[in-house]
């Protein structure tokens, strides 16, 4: 049984993480997985950032228009046509997120089972959502299968009937996760501007594309407006801004990010260090996030939404306290007080650096939330789960394949 695995960019973010572990690992003597990445249409990405965003319930913009509702459904034909040319004997087809959506529906008229993944989502809907998700659902004929990370996620929009749960997780046998040698974390800790920093001083990190919704800028502001800068680095660690070819707006929030910096205090901007791996070098980026995650006092993530956060799993897996906000797949994961420390309004500088200083203060209840914490990363969301995961629902979409039609748009 050949598995097809379609997103939009073969490097970035958590969807790309979790679909090398798909490859690499999820294969058995009958099941075999294969990744098909669409063509990049910069223009395009801006709208599916749009959308992105609005699932959000955030309002980055609105409603596609006629004309861009039309570029979206061509781009959706496109990316069919080079995928069925791409792959003479399809197989099982598994979408990703609203980049492929648009593909769902001719591949399900051509007879193939499909199922469309979607990572992103809100729990708590608003009328931005809830007017995005009125406004994709139409292709939804042909009736994929709707994977979702998280029951709050779902939609009123999807059928029941259709949905499948599958949380994301992370490969504890990948470069990011394994135990490094010294070697190999003092390479990383020079790279990212550590190097000579003493073992015992404290570090908070972030771990983020560099998105609005991750608030990168807002934890750097919460830093500096506290007493934080004496106590501990930041290190705030994402993409080389060019790196992820369906994520148009890195290069302005890093800009962002970098004319803050600059314009700190010389005795606060030392203590901030901004690195940005090259994701074309993955073995270098791996090594990269898994010694800062390893070297962190106190790993962070401020997201204003999340649908999932695999950064913070890396971190709770790793050991490692994590302060983040109270929001999607972040507070799936960590239960305040027990596994980490949640913190109630995203937009609350103030009460986030509270936080964090409350994990320095208190290393030993710092040491039990890590603990806690890293129990229930790798026992809920690993790859052996995911892949299990997988295979069932590979199973239950075979068991749906029509008689054999040519492959190739109706
Ligand atoms: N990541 C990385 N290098 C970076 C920044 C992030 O490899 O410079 C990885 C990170 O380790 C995690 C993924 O990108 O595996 C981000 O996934 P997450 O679910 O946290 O967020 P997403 O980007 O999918 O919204």
């Amino acid at each position: 049984m050949d598995i097809w695995h379609v997103n939009s960019t073969a490097r970035g973010g958590g969807v790309a993480e979790i679909l090398t572990m798909l490859v690499s690992r999820a294969d058995t003597g009958e099941i075999r997985h294969h990744r098909f990445v669409t063509p990049s249409d910069p223009s395009l990405f801006n709208l599916t950032k749009r959308l992105h965003h609005r699932l959000h319930g955030r309002n980055a913009g609105p409603l596609p228009t006629a004309a861009e509702d039309r570029a979206y459904t061509a781009y959706g034909h496109r990316c069919a046509q080079a995928f069925f040319a791409a792959t003479p004997e399809p197989g099982i087809v598994v979408l990703h997120d609203p980049q492929t959506l648009p593909m769902a529906p001719l591949l399900a008229a051509a007879g193939l089972p499909v199922a469309w993944r979607c990572h992103i989502g809100t729990a708590a809907p608003n009328t931005v959502s809830r007017e995005t998700w009125h406004y994709l659902r139409r292709f939804w004929t042909g009736h994929p299968v709707l994977i979702f990370s998280d029951p709050l996620l779902v939609p009123a929009e999807a059928q029941p009937e259709t949905v499948r749960i599958i949380p994301p997780s992370i490969d504890l046998t990948a470069p990011k996760n394994t135990p490094l040698g010294p070697a190999a974390t003092a390479d990383a800790l020079r790279d990212a501007g550590l190097a000579g920093v003493p073992d015992d001083e404290p570090v908070i990190l972030q771990v983020a594309r560099w998105d609005p919704l991750k608030d990168m800028t807002g934890v750097l502001r919460a830093y500096a407006e506290s007493a934080l800068p004496s106590r501990a680095r930041l290190v705030l660690c994402g993409p080389s801004p060019a790196g992820i070819v369906d994520d148009p707006e890195a290069a302005d929030v890093f800009a962002e990010v970098r004319l803050l910096h600059q314009q700190l205090p010389p005795g606060i901007r030392n203590r901030v260090h901004l690195t940005c791996p090259d994701l074309g070098d993955e073995a270098r980026n791996a090594s990269t996030v898994n010694a800062l995650q390893r070297r962190a006092t106190v790993v962070v993530q401020k997201s204003r939404e999340e649908g999932f956060g695999l950064t913070v799993t890396e971190a709770m897996a790793k050991g490692r306290p994590v302060v983040a906000s109270r929001v999607g797949g972040l507070a799936r994961q960590i239960e305040h007080g027990r596994t980490g420390l949640l913190l109630d309004d995203p937009d609350d500088l103030p009460g986030f650096a509270d936080l964090i200083g409350r994990l320095l203060d208190q290393p030993r209840q710092a040491a039990a939330l890590a603990t806690a914490g890293q129990a229930h990363a790798v026992r809920h969301y690993t790859s052996d789960r995911e892949i299990r995961d997988h295979h069932r629902l590979y199973a239950e979409l075979a068991a749906t394949t029509r008689p054999a039609t040519p492959a190739g748009l109706p």
